[in-house]
């Protein structure tokens, strides 16, 4: 599969980077912190290769907040919007949000994570697999 190059940016442009596919997985998460860090019901994220990832201009700008033991997610200091989630647990790959793409990637969202916690207003009506537990990807019992 050829790679194609995606750009993405934060809502005042101040913060331009990129991907390279394949990505690793694209997922919903309803986590806590997903929804408070972005105020909405659940955020879509993909993961690509750390070599596969690169920051083309707003270094300067990037604030970082480590919101778990594991986990830093970086936002623009300017706008706020929230770009990238790192976690030590899996330092290879860098989680990256889908909507601040400028185009498509190579996959659509293929799971819902961390479903247990989702907001109790939010109504999914896809056919997606919908996980949850300690790690947010384990089955959910029924
Ligand atoms: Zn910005
Ligand atoms: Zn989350």
């Amino acid at each position: 599969m050829k790679a194609e190059r995606v750009d993405g940016s934060c809502l005042c442009g101040a913060v331009r980077f990129h991907v390279e596919t394949p990505t690793l997985f694209c997922g919903h998460c309803h986590c806590s912190m997903c929804r408070r860090n972005h105020g909405a019901a659940f955020v879509t994220w993909f993961g690509v290769p750390n070599e596969q990832f690169e920051i083309d201009k707003g270094t300067d700008v990037l604030v970082r907040y480590a919101s778990s033991a594991h986990g830093t997610r970086t936002f623009c200091g300017r706008c706020g919007s929230s770009l990238f989630c790192q976690n030590t647990e899996h330092p290879d790959h860098i989680d990256v949000v889908l909507a601040n793409m400028h185009g498509a990637i190579d996959r659509p969202p293929q799971v819902h994570v961390h479903f247990d916690a989702r907001a109790d207003w939010v109504v999914v009506a896809d056919d997606l697999p919908r996980l949850g537990g300690e790690h947010g990807t384990e089955p959910i019992p029924e």
